[in-house]
């Protein structure tokens, strides 16, 4: 890796100042960061703490020469494939004396130096480098592509055994309700029995929706028939929707809202359907004759909608991942009936695609929840 932002190291080791000097100049460049040694023993300290492209070693200096540096380089694990490139004042036969050709890439250049020749040499590394760089990024990228797709698969296998299991129970109940209805003493009890089918086929129909819009947002299908609604319309149409659950649970639901038109831009039906579905959650996870409460709350560039239970409430720890597909508190499966963990990450994202944003209250096991939702307002 290059040790600054983007920029590239090269080593240059040679026991005169002076040459260090003249071969920086002839080297540098905007994205280039030059690390000077005047030893060998130097330059192996600076390659403990630096990674460099390349290394120019001077081969004629005092104490350990530019090849004895070279083999102790080739024998070091962090160090032993950087290219170098040797400066020899000596004959060319002097090449020889170097074994360490295998490792890595090794060139030759006499002195006196020609500066375009060091240039462009010293170039072709620098290029390399920063492709194998490229490469190194683009298959760590890939890795974590890898284990996103391979937890995504394991969630998809989840959720179809979830599935699976959440659609026998309806479809268990559809047909000890047919053969009850086909006793000859069914007279009795039918409406009773035709009533919990009805729920059934309510509650299947209805994960069945959220499903396919879950399915279609993630396809980028479902796009908002926006309007100038006004909240106060639309909470009402919530409340109805909702209510029979709220009775069927003895559940007292206080409504408070401005009696004035709060104007948004917004999709009606889906609004209802964020609404509705908070408030049936707050049904369905407080127990009988809980307190259910509605609240609207204008400001002035966006309306608060807040809705809150005294129910089995949600533990702090999963306040961040409620809103994720196919999430469900540990330990409110009896109360989750026909729900699969769905309702609440189209809510978020219905509420997003609004220009909105939602949040979870709660104080955690029998302390109740609270949910806001904060939408614009129409300019
Ligand atoms: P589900 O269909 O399981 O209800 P949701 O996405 O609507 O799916 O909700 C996810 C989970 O969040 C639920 O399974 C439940 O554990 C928890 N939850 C949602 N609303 C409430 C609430 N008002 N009180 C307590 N827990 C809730």
């Amino acid at each position: 890796m290059s040790d600054a932002q983007g920029s590239v190291s090269f080593l240059l080791v040679d026991d005169l100042e002076e040459n260090l000097l003249s071969l920086e100049a002839l080297l540098r460049r905007d994205g280039l960061t030059c690390l000077k040694a005047r030893s060998g023993d130097e330059a192996l300290e600076l390659l403990l703490v630096h990674d460099v492209a390349l290394a120019l070693l001077d081969v004629q200096m005092p104490g350990m020469d530019g090849f004895q540096l070279a083999e102790f380089m080739r024998g070091n694990e962090r160090a032993g494939h950087i290219p170098i490139i040797f400066l020899t004042a000596g004959a060319a036969d002097a090449q020889r004396h170097f074994r360490g050709y295998e490792a890595g890439a090794v060139d030759f250049i006499q002195k006196p130096i020609e500066p375009d020749i060091l240039r462009s040499k010293a170039g072709v590394f620098f290029d390399l480098y920063r492709q194998r760089q490229q490469i190194q990024i683009q298959r760590d990228e890939l890795k974590a592509y890898a284990s996103t797709l391979r937890t995504i698969d394991r969630h998809k296998n989840e959720f179809i055994a979830m599935l699976g299991h959440e659609l026998r129970n309806p479809v268990m109940a559809f047909s000890a309700g047919l053969r009850l209805l086909e006793r000859p003493d069914a007279q009795d009890k039918a409406d009773e029995i035709r009533g919990q089918m009805r729920t059934q086929v309510f509650n299947l129909s209805r994960l069945i929706e959220d499903l396919l819009d879950i399915s279609r947002i993630g396809q980028g299908k479902i796009s908002l028939r926006k309007e100038r609604v006004d909240l106060i319309a639309v909470i009402k149409s919530a409340v109805e929707t909702s209510q029979s659950h709220i009775d069927a649970a003895k559940h007292s639901l206080a409504v408070a809202a401005p009696s004035g038109p709060i104007w948004l831009d917004a999709d009606p039906t889906r609004i209802v359907q964020v609404v509705s579905n908070l408030l049936t959650n707050a049904a369905k996870y407080t127990p009988t004759g809980g307190k259910v409460e509605l609240s609207v709350h204008p400001a002035s560039e966006f309306v608060e909608i807040v809705v809150s239970d005294n129910g089995i409430g949600i533990p702090e720890e999963m306040h961040a991942r409620i809103f994720d597909i196919f999430t469900q508190v540990p330990g409110h499966g009896s109360r989750s009936q026909d729900g699969l963990g769905v309702g609440l990450a189209l809510v978020k994202q219905l509420v997003e695609m609004h220009g909105g944003a939602i949040s979870v209250e709660s104080h955690g096991a029998g302390s109740g929840s609270r949910f806001r939702v904060r939408l614009p307002l129409a300019d």
